[in-house]
């Protein structure tokens, strides 16, 4: 396959690229590099790709950037690039998630529709549902998020289908659920954790420690959305790790795996669902989705990465 992954220097994005070189296929990666957090770490990310066979990486703004030469040719585009994280995306900074969530979506759905681009795979949120109806949660349950980024996740994800239906664009939203793994992005809270830990510096733990959610390991996120890219399914599909757990539990883990960290705490954020858990029924059915790694092994497998992580060499 020739793919094409926006968000190639991202956390996911990079492992994502990684996958689909192992499986034979080639790859252009397009990352703007956005101080979101340090444009050094996203560097780091793409160590193991440049000078790779079968990847190409372009620096190029998804926003301005001509998109028709980029997916013509294209078998699969995988939508990564945005702007993550719940907490910024209150007050004046939603005028940036709105052009890297919402524009940048649509001006690559059009761009998909005039190149008869065969397959997109939208990596959509988990944060979509806010706090959800029911538990585990299935993709049938009403949206209602509680932070605008997942406003600007949802908006997307209406995107694909709005254009999906009128103009056959064939494209598939994954409702991701909290992904974690080596180089997970550093504000996410495992990051924040393990760092804190091998650190020795406190962790700044963000209500009781009973919020839950459904992790996911990084690498079962990306073998679905290959999978995804292949199957003739459309639609919306959630991808969950399979089990939910609380903060709590996941600072009692660490422990168990030698990296006990000091929490100090902190009021509960806005943005902040209370409790994920995906029903993943069908995203087993379409493209047989089944997640491998638990949260005890994901967990010791970012520990053991972070233990031997080159300190980064530019912000
Ligand atoms: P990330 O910030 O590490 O990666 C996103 C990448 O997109 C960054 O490298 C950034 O530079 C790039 N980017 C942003 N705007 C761009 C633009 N206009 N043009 C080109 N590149 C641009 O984030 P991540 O955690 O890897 O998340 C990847 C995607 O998955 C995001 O769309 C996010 O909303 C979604 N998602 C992530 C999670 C999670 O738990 N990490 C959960 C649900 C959904």
């Amino acid at each position: 396959m020739r793919a094409v992954v926006t968000g190639a220097a991202g956390f996911i994005g990079s492992h994502l690229c990684e996958h689909l070189l192992s499986r034979g296929d080639e790859v252009t990666g397009v990352d703007a590099m956005t101080r979101y957090y340090a444009p050094g770490r996203k560097r780091q990310n793409l160590t193991s790709l440049l000078g790779r066979d079968g990847f190409t990486f372009l620096r190029q703004d998804l926003l301005t950037a001509p998109l028709e030469p980029l997916l013509d040719g294209a078998d699969a585009v995988y939508h990564l690039a945005g702007q993550p994280g719940v907490r910024g995306s209150w007050g004046p900074e939603f005028a940036v998630y709105v052009e890297r969530n919402v524009l940048v979506t649509q001006r690559l759905l059009e761009a998909a529709r005039a190149t008869a681009l065969p397959r997109l795979v939208y990596a959509s949120s988990s944060s979509v549902y806010g706090n959800a109806e029911t538990y585990p949660t299935r993709e049938t349950a009403r949206p209602q998020p509680v932070s605008p980024y997942g406003v600007t996740k949802l908006a997307a994800e209406h995107l694909c289908e709005t254009y999906r239906t009128a103009f056959g664009v064939d494209a598939v939203s994954l409702r991701l659920f909290s992904v974690y793994g080596p180089r997970q992005r550093p504000d996410m809270a495992f990051s924040r954790l393990v760092t804190a830990a091998l650190a020795g510096r406190t962790f700044t733990l963000y209500g009781d420690g009973g919020q839950s959610r459904d992790f996911t390991y990084v690498a079962d996120v990306v073998t679905a959305m290959r999978e995804a890219a292949l199957s003739p399914w459309s639609g919306v599909a959630n991808v969950g790790g399979g089990s939910e757990v609380t903060m709590n539990q996941v600072i009692g883990l660490l422990r168990v795996l030698g990296a006990p960290v000091r929490v100090v705490r902190a009021p509960t954020q806005r943005g902040d669902a209370r409790r994920t858990a995906a029903d993943i029924a069908v995203a087993r059915g379409a493209f047989g989705f089944r997640p491998t790694t638990g949260v005890r092994d994901g967990l010791a497998a970012m520990v053991a990465a972070a233990r031997s992580a080159r300190p980064l060499s530019a912000a």
